[in-house]
């Protein structure tokens, strides 16, 4: 074979750059530099880690040399750098920074100084590399068989144990037992057993172990339940569609209570048995603990479990176990649709519809649009499931680009919830109309639990002064002050600024100042004033925070012991509670009237949701709709369970406004201390998007630059400038020849967001 001189090789670095490097490799590394694993690099002044992604052609000109390879093996694989790749290129972000955030945190070193004595004792700064892998060892020891060793005293007696192990006694695995175990029979012990491995009785190695943050919860096996017709209609499409083991996605529509997991899970045994993963993703795990569970009590394979409450130690864990292959099945939110799984065979994407998929800082990825990039990549079985699914979705099903699969009716033929829609207009300062009041007191009095969804947190919404009209804002950004009674204090919402409730008006000192509008904290206090007898909770992100929050509050619903459950759409996820038989809304206005072209679609999905909680029982369920909106289609179509009446205004909308199915859209935001900056930055952009878009003679909607809706953030202004093209690629390319030839001064940021969900 003709030695290579030169082994050079192309690096990601996680930087804000574009491009790769190229650096040398000098011969005592080049085994070890394979393309999957992490180097150390020289990169201007500093080192860095980088990410190798393969060989590459000899050039002109000095290459600095790679300094360490990181890795034994490769952390990705060359797919999974397709996958990458992809992703960069689509939401125009450096291939490091989408790397780095696809690998586990626990793994990334980064560079340190430490203090050291130099030998004249002089104290000088070492550079060093602070070990980001976190792996667990623990202890373990075992028999070494006929040895003829003496220990003395508790060693005696923990020979014999070791000796009656090794025979097999107590199924101990392979004889061993870990350090940990042997100190919890027989107290501390650590001298006799060094003494053992000394004489050659035993032996001691350490193994790495993981951190199981289900390993305490144990689960009974349950099987597959006989599928109703419509049930069985969906999986069959499914289940032929993984046999012929070609990429096809598929819409799964069907209501809260249809059955749609059992699908799931059948579906995902299907491609199990076919020597293939799957891989679940929830918008929230912490929002469905009872989700886990049944895929734990139907599966006796590995399952992984990613979610945002993992430290960085169990999450790296996870990822290993999926790596290694012993894990087969993985649910987690966002993220973890980069799971290191192999030869996946079906992708379920779960309340397909949440705009938590979307990635709202960094690379700013869609997990529900990259699951089927990566289903086709994997040539996988993609399903979106949704009780309300996106009007995109919706509409790609409807033109043959998603197979749609339908179950209209709930499983245990439960009558959908009687629903009723309450005007308040002209009732503007009361909390609870008078018929929810009634609803109230009846549904306590048979025993009932009630739900009351309000989407804001805190106690009102602002405090405004009666004499001079002066509103508390937050002085970083355009938004007015939350009053939150628990802290005594009005909160942004936004970055966190707060102040002492002030006793009168800081503008003009007049003490007729007044608390506006309303939060979960103010309605759980005039719940427990109406309603003196019941049992009242709260769930919002206040009471909810640490770990085990959401577990706590769901457990005290779930076991009965609170009457009354008030909360933000934290409580209209995907819980199953028998016990609920009565839902209020109390305004359903508050996302209505956001700037947002979604903001319809949002409404109509959160007000179904919620719905959807009322009657999942052996009672039928009542829900009540408060609203200044009462004619509205989205509150019209919702109460009425009726999503394709819904479906047809809101598409008819997006096609006259030009909006997605109907066009892409990709928003531009200029944010900077100085005001003037920022726009500025924002005014040239439009005229250089002006220009690529008359050179290249594209198609592409150029709308801009406006102050932002949030006009100001932590102290930044932010201007945007949004881009609307019929056709993907075009858009494309304006944005990737803006980016080649745009430059801001460096007190402006500029974020790029294409798909964006967030528009404000
Ligand atoms: P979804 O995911 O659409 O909300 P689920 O799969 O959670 O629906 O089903 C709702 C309830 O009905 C669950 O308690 C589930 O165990 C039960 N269920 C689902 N399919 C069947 C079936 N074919 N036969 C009997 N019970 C079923
Ligand atoms: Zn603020």
């Amino acid at each position: 074979m003709p030695t290579t001189p030169h082994h050079i090789v192309e690096v990601a670095i996680p930087l804000p750059l574009e491009g790769s490097f190229h650096y040398l490799v000098p011969s005592r590394l080049s085994p070890l530099a394979v393309p999957g694993t992490r180097v150390l690099v020289p990169f201007g002044r500093r080192k860095v880690t980088g990410y190798l992604l393969g060989d590459a052609p000899a050039a002109g000109g000095e290459l600095k040399e790679v300094l360490e390879v990181l890795d034994e093996a490769p952390l990705f694989t060359a797919d999974e750098l397709a996958f990458y790749r992809w992703i960069a290129g689509y939401y125009l972000h450096p291939l490091g920074e989408v790397i780095k955030m696809a690998l586990p945190a626990g793994i990334n070193l980064v560079s340190r100084y430490r203090c050291e004595k130099a030998e004249d004792g002089t104290p000088v700064l070492k550079e060093f590399l602070a070990g980001g892998k976190s792996v667990r060892t623990e202890r373990f020891y075992s028999r070494i068989p006929d040895t003829e060793a003496k220990p003395r005293g508790k060693g005696v007696e923990i020979l014999e144990f070791l000796q009656f192990l090794a025979e097999g006694g107590e199924g101990g695995k392979d004889g061993e037992i870990s350090a940990a175990a042997l100190r919890a029979r027989f107290g501390h012990c650590t001298p006799q057993l060094r003494r053992l491995v000394e004489l050659g009785a035993a032996r001691c190695i350490d193994r790495e172990v993981y951190r199981d943050p289900f390993r305490a919860e144990t689960f009974d096996a349950d099987s597959p339940l006989a599928l109703n017709a419509d049930q069985a209609a969906a999986f069959c499409r499914i289940g032929a569609a993984i046999g012929t083991g070609a990429f096809s996605p598929f819409l799964l529509h069907g209501v809260t209570g249809s059955g749609k997991t059992e699908v799931y899970l059948q579906s995902i045994a299907v491609a199990l048995a076919a020597g293939r993963s799957a891989l679940v993703l929830v918008p929230e795990i912490a929002l469905t603990p009872q989700l886990v569970g049944r895929f734990k009590r139907r599966f006796d394979c590995g399952i992984a479990v990613l979610h945002s409450g993992l430290s960085d130690g169990e999450r790296y864990d996870e990822w290993r176990r999926i790596r290694r292959g012993e894990a087969v099945i993985v649910i987690g939110a966002r993220s973890a649709l980069f799971a290191p799984l192999t030869r996946i065979g079906v992708i379920v994407v779960d309340e397909e519809h949440e705009g938590s998929y979307k990635q709202s800082e960094g690379v700013r990825y869609n997990s529900r649009d990259l699951a089927l990039v990566r289903g086709k990549l994997a040539s996988a079985v993609v399903v979106l499931g949704s009780a309300t699914p996106l009007v995109t979705s919706y509409y790609a099903a409807q033109n043959g680009r998603l197979g749609y699969l339908h179950l209209p009716n709930r499983v245990r033929e439960l009558p959908m919830p009687e629903t009723v829609m309450l005007d308040a207009r002209g009732q503007r300062r009361k909390t609870f109309l008078q018929p929810l009041i009634e609803a109230i007191e009846a549904n306590l009095e048979v025993g009932g639990q009630t739900l009351l969804f309000l989407n804001r947190r805190g106690f009102a919404t602002y405090l405004v002064c009666e004499a001079c009209g002066h509103v508390l804002r937050c002085p970083n950004c355009a938004v007015t002050l939350t009053y939150h009674r628990g802290r005594g204090r009005h909160v942004c919402h936004y970055c966190d600024y707060s102040i002492p409730a002030p006793a009168v008006c800081p503008a003009c000192k007049g003490s007729e100042i007044t608390l506006l509008g309303l939060g979960t904290e103010r309605v759980e206090e005039e719940v427990k004033e109406l309603f003196p007898q019941a049992r009242v909770s709260r769930m919002d992100r206040d009471t909810t925070r640490g770990k085990g929050g959401h577990a706590r509050v769901l457990k005290a619903l779930e076991d009965g012991s609170v009457d009354i459950l008030i909360g933000t759409q934290m409580i209209a996820k995907g819980h199953d509670f028998p016990g609920v038989t009565l839902v209020g809304v109390i305004s359903a206005d508050a996302s209505l009237n956001l700037p947002d072209f979604r903001s319809s679609e949002r409404t109509f999905q959160l007000v179904t949701q919620v719905m959807g909680r009322a009657g999942r029982g052996d009672k039928p369920g009542r829900v009540l709709v408060q609203t200044l909106a009462p004619e509205h289609y989205a509150l019209t179509h919702a109460v009425a369970h009726d999503y394709e009446g819904f479906y047809a205004e809101e598409i008819a909308f997006r096609e006259d406004v030009g909006y997605p199915p109907f066009t892409h859209l990709a928003s531009l935001t200029f944010s900077g201390i100085a005001a003037a900056q920022a726009e500025n930055s924002a005014e040239e952009a439009v005229s250089l998007l002006r220009k690529i878009k008359g050179d290249c003679g594209l198609r592409v909607e150029i709308l801009g630059p406006v102050s932002a809706p949030l006009g100001k953030v932590r102290g930044r202004f932010r201007w945007q400038i949004l881009l609307k093209g019929r056709d993907r690629s075009e858009l494309h390319r304006i944005l990737f020849h803006f980016r080649g030839g745009f430059s801001h001064p460096s007190a402006v940021r500029l974020v790029i967001d294409v798909d964006p969900v967030e528009m404000l």
